[in-house]
């Protein structure tokens, strides 16, 4: 792939997704018109579309969404005999051109990267373009309304929506009578072939997207995630690298800051400007590897926040997690219950709070990634009532399982379950987590998906501090949602579509181009049955992985029909995805959702000065008391000014010590060498309550 060329197209597409954006209202306060009117460009559907193949000599690259978007119809993997009821597009074909065709096997899979994704060539005349669509009689559902309607689709794009609409000819009609008809899933949270603790997700972005697309979810935003001290932009082009020729759907992204520099400060704003992205993960976990301090964490949101983009975070005590699991092996828990063990639900719920209050200080909008527990989700929603700028993320596995597996007798079994932070024990956590996505106080789904398969996890057989971290869940996120919340009754099909992909859509502003059906938006389609069932079950899930957390779930609702891009990828229960075929999609800064009131509250809570006279009575005269010869004593005792000679910054404007400086000095030096020495302090009650703990 052409960087530069990438990167121009990108721009071209932040532009149009912009003028796009500030076009049209977000928020649900109905104004179909103005967002109409966006759309306006959309040639008319009858406008004879021609399809010129001649004009895709670019079909072996990778396209950006600018690119593809008007182009004529891709070719679809399929197997001639598999599909005769297609109508294949009366075109003459000058140029034929071939393309990748995947086996689809995901069983032979093994996450040795290279063996992993077979592939054959087959003649574009032998496969049927199916770009124009009709979907017939079924119930549209998006976030804030449902109503019956058909919809016409055209080059990936939804054309039409409406009764008794005039199709051209040639399309091919899909009878959704008695179904649900609604936006196809955005996985806010996954992790294809991640590398981690030393081996690589067995899912990737080929299996992964493949299974996500199977399951009713037509997008996902992954995490580029490197090692301290590696280049954002570096590791954002390795993971575009491995995704764009894997991809089966659409996806973004999202850039983990594992460490903080100035450099890193710099990138961020290049991978805002010009790469795509709009949401950075820090972690307040994984010590010595992805975990920032408090202070690196500060300076990161305040980063984010001046680039108008979300800070995420993964909030657990990093600190504590690593004395507790020595404390654990110490007492001879070697097993997967002690990972759970040494890292309870307060230690989420502590970190959950400080990122609040942290980025609440830098006035930075927050997305807690991955609640998975009763007190975390607690501080998330009273955070919200406060009126915070946060949102919180539950995911398919805290949603519909939970931790009393790790106490299970097989270790394999118990191991498949290990996730940080992990499955809470407590039985009625899925539930309650559930009662709080019906409510708006949690407010999008994910699903972690990080798969290691049995030889992986036996990396940690003896030590659970080694059992690579994750889970599944890309594939059955959309059902256990279905299950646990709208067939239990806490949730209708609209709070389901807003929480399953519209929120996800508007939060990192790619809406109502993804999260809506609507004229204009991508036909991007889950046909949704809630009558019929399905059971999961690891024999017969797409992920590579070779175990399933959901294992024996029986589900109501079940994806009959899966349209991404206005391609028919999942034809009555016939999975037929295409390798490559997905777009990276860009997602701008300064989403709606997010920043709406972002400006407005900083003023409100703006520090003011309180205008007096000066103070012209006595002051106290201090005498030099029990002055130590040849240490002079600081004028200021909170920010000293005899550790200077240690600090290369100078303090803040507001006095404070500059979070980024150190007092490291290379000479050994300390900086408070030259202090007296006193032999103890003690304080029977320090303000705050005393503190036993472990510093
Ligand atoms: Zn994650």
């Amino acid at each position: 792939m052409e960087l530069s060329t990438a990167s121009e197209s990108l721009l071209m597409l932040i532009d149009f997704t912009w003028a796009v954006y500030n076009n049209c209202c977000v928020d649900n306060s109905g104004c179909e018109t103005e967002r109409q009117s966006f759309f306006d460009h959309v040639p008319d559907a009858y406008d004879g579309k021609s399809i010129a193949f001649n004009e895709s000599p670019k079909r072996g690259q990778k396209k950006t969404a600018e690119e593809s978007k008007p182009e004529s119809p891709k070719p679809e993997e399929e197997t001639p005999a598999e599909s005769p009821d297609k109508t294949p597009v009366q075109e003459t074909i000058a140029n034929p051109i071939t393309m990748d065709i995947v086996a689809a096997d995901p069983w032979d899979t093994k996450y040795s990267m290279s063996s992993r994704t077979p592939v054959k060539k087959v003649p574009i005349h032998l496969q049927s373009a199916q770009s124009r669509l009709l979907i017939k009689g079924g119930k549209i559902v998006n976030d804030d309304q449902s109503f019956d309607a058909d919809i016409y689709i055209e080059d990936g794009i939804i054309k039409q929506v409406g009764t008794n609409l005039v199709i051209p000819g040639g399309a091919r009609t899909i009878e959704a009578r008695g179904k649900l008809v609604m936006p196809g899933g955005i996985d806010t949270h996954t992790h294809m072939q991640l590398p981690f603790m030393g081996t690589y997700a067995v899912d990737d972005f080929y299996s992964g997207t493949k299974a996500a697309l199977a399951g009713g979810t037509t997008m996902i935003i992954d995490f580029v995630l490197d090692q301290k001290g590696v280049s954002l932009l570096e590791a954002y082009d390795k993971w575009r690298g491995w995704a764009d020729p894997k991809v089966c759907c659409d996806y973004g992204l999202h850039v983990g800051v594992t460490w903080w520099s100035d450099q890193v400060a710099k990138e961020m704003e290049t991978l805002c400007a010009e790469k795509g992205i709009n949401s950075f993960k820090m972690f307040l976990a994984y010590k010595d590897v992805f975990m920032l301090n408090d202070d690196e964490l500060y300076e990161s949101f305040k980063r984010i926040k001046e680039l108008g983009a979300l800070g995420m975070v993964h909030a657990e005590n990093g600190h504590l997690i690593a004395e507790k699991s020595k404390e654990m092996l110490k007492m001879g828990i070697s097993g997967p219950e002690g990972h759970e063990m040494c890292r309870p639900e307060e230690v989420e719920a502590e970190a959950t709070q400080r990122a609040i209050t942290i980025a609440n200080q830098a006035n930075c909008p927050l997305y807690i990634v991955h609640v998975m527990s009763k007190s975390s989700a607690d501080v998330v929603s009273k955070a919200r009532r406060e009126g915070k700028v946060v949102f919180g993320e539950p995911i398919a596995a805290s949603l519909g399982t939970d931790g009393t597996h790790y106490w299970n007798k097989c270790w394999r079994h118990a191991a498949g379950h290990v996730m940080g932070p992990p499955l809470r024990p407590d039985s009625s956590t899925p539930g309650y987590l559930m009662d709080l996505l019906a409510n708006n106080d949690l407010q999008v789904t994910g699903t972690d998906n990080c798969t290691f398969s049995a030889d992986q996890k036996a990396l940690g057989k003896d030590d659970f501090r080694k059992i690579p971290n994750g889970v599944n869940g890309v594939e059955d996120r959309m059902s256990v949602i279905w299950e646990k919340g709208v067939h239990s009754g806490k949730m209708d099909p609209c709070r389901f579509v807003a929480v399953t992909s519209t929120n996800a859509a508007k939060i990192f502003n790619i809406y109502p181009q993804k999260g809506r059906i609507a004229v204009g938006s991508d036909a991007d389609i889950v046909i949704w049955d809630p009558k019929e069932t399905r059971t999961i079950s690891a024999k017969t899930h797409h992920q590579a992985v070779d175990f399933n957390i959901f294992e024996g779930m029986v589900c109501h609702g079940v994806p009959v029909y899966v349209i991404t891009n206005g391609h028919v990828v999942l034809d009555e229960g016939q999975l037929k995805v295409t390798q490559g075929m997905g777009r990276f999609i860009p997602t701008p800064c300064n989403a709606e959702m997010v920043y709406g009131r972002v400006a407005k509250r900083e003023l409100a809570r703006m520090p003011q000065k309180v205008e007096r006279d000066p103070y012209t009575g006595p002051v106290v005269k201090i005498e030099n008391q029990d002055e130590v010869p040849g240490v002079k004593r600081d004028e200021n005792p909170i920010v000293g000014d005899t550790a200077s000679f240690a600090h290369s910054r100078p303090p803040t404007r507001g006095g404070g010590r500059n979070l980024q400086d150190s007092s490291f000095a290379l000479s050994g030096e300390q900086f408070d060498d030259k202090a007296p020495r006193r032999a103890q302090i003690r304080t029977s009650n320090p303000p705050g309550g005393k503190s036993s703990g472990l510093w």
